[in-house]
């Protein structure tokens, strides 16, 4: 057990607040991580809203899921890990025995006990304690800043355009939302694939980062008048990031004959309308992807190491500061994702 400070959520829906709490000794098959990122996106405001689980009995607690730390305690029986070594946090407290854990798919988990940084204390605190099997190696030398993507940010693009699309060279990708936190790093992954890259954002801002890393920027202000002529086509895969009615509807009809719609968002209410002699004619496929399995956080950070995808961090904070960053975030201001910083590397 140590005293550190740190973030402390005690609303859902609040902002969480600095103070001085305890992280416990990490328990049997657990690991004691000294962290030194944190990463800062759409997904950390979500978890702190309750979207993930809104249950009382979890408050209060330290939010925060793309961690990146080092192993400074092993927990009894643990001997996957040493103490030393540098890893980032698999998101899914997944059960690693059921047939889907066994199969390397580890997001489909059948006995999931929910989300790190949601169900047990995640990394807006300089120390964290987590299970032995959701620490999984990261190399040494990636900043530790643009490390706090590989866990998210990549991993869940790299899940999409390699296993559930099967991305190839030559393939066109129209990517929905390209410009956010998670779209800036879903081109970059389409792209090191092989497949040619349109991204479809809103504001100029985000259509020059789009720009910037080899996208061909589209503005979807109004989806009727985006057109995919200049792209060659229509796309063989449209991967939805914003998930409205009207982006939903524009990527079905936007896919060429054998394409794929691949969608990520968990809106609730919003409805697709999928006419089934266009799915058959088309041969069309809607899709949903979820997440990430540890071996894919292994080939998002081989990414980032071989330099075919360059992690996207608009803003760092120091400990204290995080409040900053998300009004950033929530204004739209950010490109790409935020970071909080604790130890650099
Ligand atoms: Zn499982």
């Amino acid at each position: 057990m140590m005293d550190v400070e740190g973030y402390r959520l005690h609303s859902w829906g609040g902002e969480p607040q600095w103070e001085t709490f305890v992280v416990p000794t990490p328990g049997p098959g657990e690991v004691g991580v000294e962290v030194e990122a944190c990463g800062v996106g759409l997904t950390v405001l979500n978890c702190m809203n309750g979207d993930l689980d809104n249950d009382e009995s979890l408050l209060p607690l330290t939010p925060g899921h793309e961690m990146v730390g080092r192993v400074v305690e092993l927990g009894e029986g643990v001997t996957s890990l040493a103490v030393g070594e540098r890893v980032v946090a698999y998101f899914y407290l997944s059960c690693w025995r059921c047939r889907a854990c066994l199969s390397g798919r580890e997001s489909r988990c059948e006995r999931l006990a929910g989300w790190y940084g949601v169900h047990r204390d995640g990394g807006y605190a300089p120390m964290t304690v987590l299970p032995a099997g959701n620490a999984v190696l990261v190399p040494e030398g990636i900043d530790a800043a643009a490390a706090t993507a590989i866990p998210d940010a990549i991993a869940t693009p790299v899940h999409v355009c390699h296993t559930r699309l099967g991305l190839r060279p030559g393939d066109r990708v129209a990517v929905i939302g390209a410009g956010g936190g998670v779209g800036i790093h879903m081109l970059q992954v389409a792209s090191a694939y092989g497949a040619s890259v349109a991204g479809l954002e809103r504001g100029e801002r985000k259509l020059e980062v789009i720009e910037r890393f080899g996208g061909i920027p589209l503005d979807s202000t109004d989806f009727s008048a985006v057109k995919l002529s200049d792209f060659g086509g229509e796309a063989d895969a449209v991967i939805d990031l914003v998930g409205t009615p009207q982006s939903l509807a524009w990527g079905f009809e936007h896919l060429a004959t054998g394409g794929r719609l691949c969608v990520l968002t968990t809106f609730r209410d919003v409805e697709l309308r999928v006419d089934p002699r266009e799915l058959v004619f088309r041969e069309s496929s809607v899709i949903g992807s979820r997440y990430a399995s540890r071996s894919e956080l292994l080939e998002a950070a081989a990414l980032v190491q071989s330099g075919r995808v360059t992690p996207v961090i608009g803003a760092t904070a120091a400990p204290a500061d995080v409040g900053d960053l998300h009004e950033e975030l929530r204004a739209g201001n950010l490109d790409g994702r935020g970071a909080l910083v604790w130890t650099g590397s």
